[in-house]
């Protein structure tokens, strides 16, 4: 019934290791059936290339797990409805499920022909949306097993997929020093890329080895005899250098193919890391070395733990050959790389076995970052490299790294300030989004411009998390607002200056002014205010050396309480944050319905809820009406009103909702609407009414009735809308 794995299940056997081979079994059953039906470019029946992959997988000995979800791999992304990851957790358990569904968000990244830049931020995107290593492994498997099969691929897919290979599979390979694995994919892409190349090398290497075979073999067992007289436990191997790797040197570094060194080259397997340098002594009594070629990577490993004596010595008629010394711990890790450690441990692995092995997971890759956090590294076995980096896309495919919880305004100003400063909204994967909206790994992020935009908002300010964006809007506010800016940082300084509780003249307020002014360097009042307006400093900054200054000018004799009327109930606002008077009620919790969120300028009501305070009503909400009815609850309801100004800062939630005829400009065409007239878009969805007409909910910020009305009739105007009410939910 599983004769098509019986290889599998050898290869498994004979690693004594614990498998769980029902789990297996199942695991092969399940995608056979669901790819039942499927077939390679090859004509192969789909299933042979899931079993390669195992099989790939299993030689590396990773885990039950590992095994199965390469056999699922490619389930949820090719078998349509017919599986999806909860169905896999179900069968298979949580961990599978999660590297299944690593592996198929991994497809989704887009690949094109890119410069070096965005190639490197694609790979390390690459290793941040995995999440767990198995999954790049489990990866480079499955690129493994398609690059072996892209002859039955058409011509340009195969050119994509080898340049793929040799710019993100490969270094990845690299960089986790799978050498086996990374020779065999550059190999492989070369032949694709530069087929004649690849050829004329190939044909080179095969000539040249071929008039010297006798000169190798003999030198092999020369060394052979002088390590069998010295009672070595050893193995010895002769070999040339990869394809790839010659190519390499003759085309980057221009070098003649005889010029090359290293072309012959012989490997030492011993026991012990004293046997490597004995057996290095002996190499060298028998032959002369050549200078500066000498190399000790046992005690200087590589970054990725590459370990190894290397040494090139001249051979007999005056030819060059190197010899690679290392143990058989050391060859493991040359060929496996990190994926060795699974390999070498046999069942469930201690919690310090576990540690090492991310220890050095994390040295591996410490050269690409320094500021992580070492101790968050290691909790746990997930590989979060990059845990403080987003990587999201352009819509052109480049990859943009942005701070994590960066919002898409600092992806805007990341673009280029003008692009920010024109922003009006933001698609992400192509539906719009708040602009506070925070982009996650692999997201494709759109940009909406508008030549009409007004520039940027200063609510942008306190929702971008780069210094990038925030010194930008600043430079913006700074070059093009100046009189609005006065404006604002006047407001801000007198609503700072009540808070010392005394009146003060208005000549009182230009020497307390100039004098802050002089003190932080500005040389005028207006300056001042235009400073704090886009937001060079912060009223908090200046707070202290302003109340200094007050005391110093404004005596306490001489000051009136405050008497105005409209400020005593600001003060008592502040208590409740909105501002809502409550008769009979001071200083109890406020909140607004949801039902109909009301806004300064209606007329409201409150009701005394059961331990949440009071919720404010609108006077019509159909909620009102029906709880009037009920005669119990009757003494709960209390009058409440607006105070007269409402702090103008606040924001409140309003629900809208647009008729229109179907348009594909419409949504853009509202969002530009919202942005120019500096109205928070907080949520938005639409349904479909009738044939082509469409009903959009809108939930945005607004400061008051008046603000409110006068969206609406700004919306109204716009083109293939038909009415546009105050919304209700349910
Ligand atoms: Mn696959």
């Amino acid at each position: 019934m599983c004769s098509e794995i019986s290889k599998l299940l050898l290869t498994l056997e004979k690693t004594g290791k614990n498998y769980d081979i029902e789990k297996i079994k199942q695991a092969f059953l399940f995608a056979k059936d669901l790819h039942e039906g499927q077939f390679r470019n090859s004509g192969e029946p789909y299933i042979s290339h899931p079993i390669a992959v195992a099989e790939i997988v299993a030689g590396l000995e990773l885990d039950t797990d590992s095994i199965c979800a390469a056999f699922l791999h490619d389930t949820v992304e090719d078998c349509g409805s017919k599986t999806d990851i909860d169905q896999i957790r179900d069968r298979f358990g949580e961990d599978v499920a999660m590297l299944v569904d690593g592996l198929t968000k991994l497809v989704q990244i887009p690949f094109e022909d890119k410069e070096e830049e965005h190639i490197e931020n694609l790979r390390k995107m690459f290793l941040a949306m995995s999440k767990d290593i198995r999954v790049i492994f489990i990866k480079l498997c499955d690129r493994l097993h398609n690059m072996r099969t892209l002859d039955a691929k058409i011509e340009q897919k195969r050119r994509m997929t080898a340049l793929e290979t040799m710019h993100v599979y490969a270094p990845l390979a690299h960089r986790l020093g799978m050498q086996r694995m990374k020779h065999e994919l550059e190999n492989l892409a070369l032949s694709y890329l530069d087929p004649i190349g690849y050829a004329e090398v190939k044909q080179e290497i095969e000539e040249k080895y071929g008039q010297n075979r006798n000169f190798i073999e003999k030198t092999r067992s020369m060394i052979a005899d002088k390590l069998t007289e010295g009672k070595f436990s050893f193995s010895l191997e002769g070999r040339v250098k990869s394809v790839y790797s010659i190519y390499k040197k003759m085309y980057e570094q221009n070098k003649n193919f005889d010029e090359i060194y290293d072309f012959y080259a012989l490997r030492v397997i011993t026991d012990t890391e004293l046997d490597c340098y004995t057996i290095l002594g002996v190499i060298h009594d028998m032959f002369k070395s050549v200078p500066g070629r000498f190399k000790d990577y046992i005690s200087t490993p590589k970054p990725n733990m590459y370990r190894s004596l290397h040494t090139t010595v001249i051979g007999r008629d005056g030819i060059p050959f190197e010899v690679q010394i290392r143990t058989w711990e050391m060859h493991q890790i040359a060929e496996y790389g990190v994926a060795a450690h699974w390999k070498y441990k046999s069942g469930e692995a201690s919690k310090e076995e576990i540690d090492k092995k991310l220890e050095w997971i994390s040295r591996l890759v410490e050269n690409e970052d320094n500021t992580r956090d070492q101790d968050e590294f290691l909790r746990s076995l997930k590989i979060d490299i990059f845990h403080d980096e987003t990587f999201v896309f352009t819509p052109k495919g480049d990859v943009i790294t942005l701070p994590q919880n960066a919002t898409v305004i600092d992806f805007a100003y990341a673009i280029h300030s003008a692009v920010g400063n024109k922003m009006v909204g933001a698609k992400i994967n192509g539906m719009i989004v708040p602009i506070d909206r925070v982009p996650q790994n692999g997201e494709i992020v759109e940009i909406i411009t508008s030549a009409a935009s007004k520039g940027p908002s200063r609510d942008w300010l306190k929702i971008v998390k780069t210094g990038e964006a925030r010194n930008k809007i600043r430079q913006w506010f700074k070059k093009e607002q100046r009189p609005e800016n006065i404006m604002v940082g006047r407001a801000e300084i007198e609503r700072e200056m009540r808070k010392f509780g005394r009146s003060y003249t208005e000549t009182q307020k230009n020497e307390i002014l100039l004098n802050v002014a002089s003190r932080i360097g500005i040389q005028t009042v207006d300056d001042l205010y235009n400073t704090i307006g886009y937001g060079g400093l912060t009223i908090t900054r200046i707070s202290p050396k302003l109340k200094d200054e007050f005391d110093r000018i404004v005596k306490v004799e001489e000051s009136s309480p405050i008497t105005d009327i409209s400020q005593l109930q600001l003060k008592k606002a502040a208590k409740n944050q909105s501002g809502v008077i409550i008769d009979g009620l001071d200083g109890c919790a406020v909140k607004f319905a949801r039902c109909c969120n009301p806004l300064p300028g209606d007329n409201i009501i409150g009701f005394i809820t059961k331990g949440y305070g009071v919720s404010i009503h609108k006077r019509d909400c159909p909620n009102v009406v029906l709880g009037m009815e009920k005669p119990e609850n009757l003494d709960r309801w209390v009058d409440a009103h607006w105070p007269e100004r409402v702090h103008n800062e606040e924001s409140f939630e309003a629900l809208l909702q647009i008729f229109a005829d179907n348009s594909i400009m419409l949504i853009a065409d509202i969002s530009t609407a919202l942005a120019e007239m500096r109205v928070a878009l907080h949520q938005i969805n639409t349904q479909k009414r009738g044939a082509d007409g469409m009903i959009i909910n809108l939930t945005i910020g607004c400061k008051n009735l008046d603000h409110f009305k006068s969206i609406m009739s700004r919306l109204k105007t716009i083109k293939n809308v038909t009415d546009v009410v105050r919304g209700f939910s349910s």
